[in-house]
């Protein structure tokens, strides 16, 4: 089997599935994504509650990629720590950008590793990152003040 069609499948797929596009009900964060070198736009939902993602969803229009991504991603976040939301992001970051192809570590990844090619494409890096870089911006990074954080946006060095 080539893994690389198995990829576009899953890809494919996802930026048809309509599973993830909704309105949220009650979100406690609304973070929209824009990738002007493609037309991407998202605007991402999330109910967070006591430091974990209840709920998530998205809104928006652009190619398969930054669809599919969004949605994808949205699988594997709810129910989480938002902390450990944005710790899978690092590794897709990782993956992504530095070429990161330990399987042990991108198992954690489940369907977002058919993203790992895009590595080498470097004209829709930006397409597959869009989500999770809206990611860090829509949940509190820090366990305190959650709502100082989605309100405010104010980076804490
Ligand atoms: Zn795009």
């Amino acid at each position: 089997m080539d893994l690389n069609q198995i990829y576009t499948e899953i890809i494919t797929e996802n930026s048809r599935s309509t599973r993830n596009k909704r309105q949220l009900e009650n979100p406690t964060a609304i973070i929209k994504g824009v990738n002007p070198s493609c037309g991407d736009e998202i605007s991402l939902q999330i109910r967070e509650k006591d430091g974990i993602i209840e709920d998530a969803s998205f809104t928006g229009v652009g190619c398969a990629i930054s669809q599919a991504s969004a949605s994808i991603m949205i699988d594997l976040i709810k129910g989480k720590k938002a902390e450990e939301a944005l710790r899978l992001g690092e590794i897709f970051f990782s993956m992504i950008k530095d070429g990161l192809n330990d399987e042990t570590v991108l198992e954690e990844l489940e369907d977002a590793v058919a993203f790992q090619n895009i590595s080498k494409l470097p004209a829709r890096v930006k397409c597959a990152v869009l989500a999770w870089h809206t990611l860090k911006d829509a949940v509190s990074s820090e366990e305190n003040c959650p709502e100082e954080a989605v309100s405010g946006h104010t980076a804490k060095a």
